[in-house]
């Protein structure tokens, strides 16, 4: 039996002899080939790289005709090289002729050679190209052999994904690593960002792939790992994980598979083969990846999440990296690319060169979607595997109203995506110019129009967008985004700060609306069936009173000398409001028996979000300062339509006839009662959606930022007696519809309303 000569590792060092030689990429190229087929004694070796238009181009060949360079093209489903290609595998074959898949081009002269060897040329998983050796004789290629050409594919796969070969290209035939993708998330937080890739938790970019000592590097790959189990052991033990955006999930899985002895074994024998340490878990993962990619169950899809991500964290290890990014290197126009994220990681980041966020996973009414709304970056989540397919610095943008994102995109796309960012600016600045005007319709209507807000970095959007004050302040938030709980001290703290920044407007806090989805890191987690429907909110406020005592103290104490507006959410019956009201009335007093100031006034609202309450309003609005419609959960509870649910979420339409009656009785009840009522859910942002609340009755809002803008254009443009009329009418004679939507847009669209 023929071996390769001089064994494995001298065909590295000398590959890596090449590779530091200042010639070009295609007499580099040449070069590999000779090396590699004399060491595997070998007549032929062949690169075929994978283009973007999914065709195999022959890069360079010893052994076949020199003419075929860059002129054979094979299919990507064609022959054995196609073969290899697709399914990522290595293909040893004494008689390649016979095989079913062969197929024959006579530009190669290829004929005459009957065994063959191809080899997937793999990064991360992807597959960049294929190399192939051949022979005259029927030839059977030992496992070493094929490991040997595995282990010297890194080398080229390093070369294709570096760009260099990206000089060799024919205009529009890019190599398939560059190639552009669009990819189909979900929208977190609206807006466009164009920018470049920042990776939150770096790739470690293997500097040196062939080693000088096997010992040595064996050494290494066990102290990295015996160190990798200790951090991972310590972060677990730590009660923060959740918080920076840790899964304990993802990192007790982690550990089980740092504990894998046939993992551990295959990145020995690839250290084994002349990689170093850091080589050897590259090409142990790439393989693993490739094989995972191609399976279609979910469990294994997810699991390679986890075993990239030891890769990675093994790679820090070696490197003695930080496992997340240097934030203050952030280049400007910074696209933030995360498996997932915590919300106080995303706060550490310069948000003046943050230009987008896409992650693989977090819902809308995630902690950090809800930062990420904050501060008013363009977030898309829900791009499967996004962190393998880019690399830092690659070109991406964010496009947070369609949920997609565009990597390295055409330049065609870009341009269409800059004017798209433009328009939307120009429509900014035209919003701005409404701001400083009166928020009244045609007929004279006055409108208050609030902005929801959470963070102290919400605050200066109430001057920017002109709103009337913040209508439902979020005081959850706070304790989501702190790594313990808040102390009464921290939470009186931001309220003044929150209150001074409102200056003269009045801010609605709402006590805290925790469980549910809203959980804390630092709190026990209760697992319930139905979270939705249960321990939340009040129901935990009215159970452990401290809590909720020691929020009314912060916020009583914060407001002292002026006006204090709280707000309890998911109440459900009038006695779980009179109770709470109790409450606060006994903190006053406590405050006042100690000295402290008082609030010049304090306002005690409900919630209305729970059906039940729309059947004792005469008995809330006779005993609530103001109630305010939360008509995200309504409409959950009403339609009984999970809002998470991506299935059920959009079924139902809050403008059908079943919710606009609910919302018109609320309205109306309040209304008789001098009872103001306001409507602080996501429907009062949209601009229809905000019409229809006013033409029902309502005559405060409260929003998202960014709508003021627009549902104050819409204002300027509404007489709202026509509405109301029309509302009434629709109602009366239209209940069996499903929505009334396109009534409402015809309305706006006859009416001359932009909506
Ligand atoms: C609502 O339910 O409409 C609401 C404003 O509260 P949240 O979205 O915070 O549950
Ligand atoms: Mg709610």
């Amino acid at each position: 039996m023929r071996g390769a000569l001089g064994g494995p590792r001298v065909l590295l060092r000398r590959l890596r002899e090449v590779m530091a030689e200042t010639v070009s990429a295609q007499e580099k190229l040449d070069r590999i080939v000779v090396l590699i087929a004399s060491n595997m004694v070998a007549e032929v070796c062949s690169v075929y790289v994978l283009r973007a238009d999914g065709n195999l181009e022959l890069y360079a060949t010893e052994g076949l005709k020199r003419e075929a360079v860059h002129r054979t093209i094979i299919n990507s489903d064609e022959g054995l090289v196609g073969l290899i290609a697709s399914s990522a595998e290595p293909l040893a074959l004494s008689d390649a002729q016979s095989h079913e898949a062969f197929s024959y081009r006579p530009e190669t002269g290829e004929e005459i050679y009957h065994s063959f060897l191809g080899v997937p040329i793999l990064r991360a998983g992807n597959t960049l190209g294929v190399l192939v050796v051949q022979n005259r004789a029927y030839r059977i290629y030992t496992e070493e052999e094929i490991e040997a050409l595995q282990t010297t594919t890194m080398v080229i796969a390093e070369m294709v994904a570096s760009g260099d070969l990206q000089t060799l290209v024919e205009p529009g035939q890019d190599i398939a690593i560059r190639r552009s993708l669009a990819q189909r998330g979900a929208s977190l937080s609206e807006g466009i960002g164009l920018g470049y890739v920042v990776l939150h938790e770096p790739r470690v970019v293997v500097q040196k792939l062939i080693a000088d000592d096997v010992a040595g590097e064996l050494a290494r790959i066990d102290g990295a790992i015996t160190s990798l189990r200790e951090r991972i052991d310590n972060l677990l033990a730590r009660g923060d994980v959740a918080h920076s955006g840790e899964h304990r999930d993802v990192l007790e899985t982690v550990r089980m598979f740092a504990n894998d002895q046939g993992w551990l074994r295959r990145i020995r024998e690839a250290i084994h083969t002349g990689l170093t340490a850091e080589g050897a878990v590259e090409r142990v993962q790439s393989d693993t990846r490739a094989r995972i990619l191609r399976q279609t169950d979910p469990y294994l899809r997810e699991r390679l999440h986890d075993l990239d991500e030891l890769a990675n964290r093994l790679l820090h290890e070696l490197s003695g990296a930080n496992f997340t990014a240097a934030r203050e290197e952030l280049p400007d126009n910074a696209i933030l690319v995360a498996r997932s994220m915590g919300p106080a990681a995303l706060l550490d980041y310069d948000r003046s060169r943050l230009r987008g966020l896409v992650l693989e996973e977090g819902g809308k009414t995630s902690h950090i979607a809800i930062v990420a709304r904050a501060l008013g970056i363009p977030a898309v989540s829900e791009i499967d595997n996004i962190v393998s397919l880019v690399e830092a610095g690659d070109a991406i943008i964010v496009d947070g109203v369609a949920g997609e994102v565009q990597i390295r995109p055409q330049p065609n796309v870009e341009a269409a995506y800059a004017e798209k960012a433009r328009l939307r600016a120009r429509a900014q600045a035209k919003y701005k110019r409404l701001r400083k005007l009166p928020s009244t319709s045609k007929d004279g209507v006055n409108v208050r129009l609030n902005i929801n807000a959470g963070l102290l970095v919400d605050m200066p959007h109430l001057a920017e967008s002109g709103a009337a004050g913040v209508g439902l302040f979020r005081t959850e938030l706070q304790f989501m985004v702190a790594e313990k709980l808040p102390s009464t001290t921290e939470q009186q703290l931001l309220y003044e700060q929150v209150l001074q920044g409102a200056g003269e407007a009045p801010v609605t806090f709402r006590t805290l609306d925790i469980g549910g989805d809203k959980v804390l890191p630092y709190m026990e987690r209760v697992e319930e069936e139905n979270p939705a429907l249960g321990w939340r909110a009040i129901r935990i406020a009215l159970d452990r009173p401290a809590l909720l005592r020691a929020q009314m103290r912060a916020l009583l104490r914060a407001a002292a000398g002026r006006s204090l507006r709280v707000m309890f959410p998911m109440v459900a019956t009038i006695d779980e409001f009179l109770r709470a009201r109790a409450l606060v009335a006994r903190e006053r007093a406590y405050l006042n028996r100690h000295g402290h100031a008082d609030p010049a006034e304090v306002k005690l609202g409900v919630m209305v979000e729970v059906p039940s309450l729309l059947f004792q309003l005469d008995e809330i609005c006779a005993e609530a300062d103001f109630i305010s419609v939360g008509s995200n959960d309504l409409m959950q509870f009403l339609f009984a339509a999970d809002r998470e649910n991506r299935h059920v979420a959009g079924r139902f339409d809050p403008l059908g006839p079943a919710a606009l009656r609910a919302l018109r009785h609320i309205a109306h009840t309040a209304a008789r009662h001098d009872c103001v009522a306001t409507v602080c859910g996501e429907m009062s942002g949209r601009p229809l959606e905000a019409m229809t609340l006013i033409g029902l009755g309502f005559r405060a809002l409260s929003m998202p930022p960014a709508a003021v803008g627009p549902v104050k254009a819409m204002l300027l443009a509404l007489e709202v007696g026509p509405l109301t009329a029309f509302l009434d009418e629709v109602l009366r004679c239209d209940g069996q519809l499903e929505t009334l939507r396109p009534r409402l847009e015809a309305f706006a669209e006859a009416n001359c309303i932009p909506v």
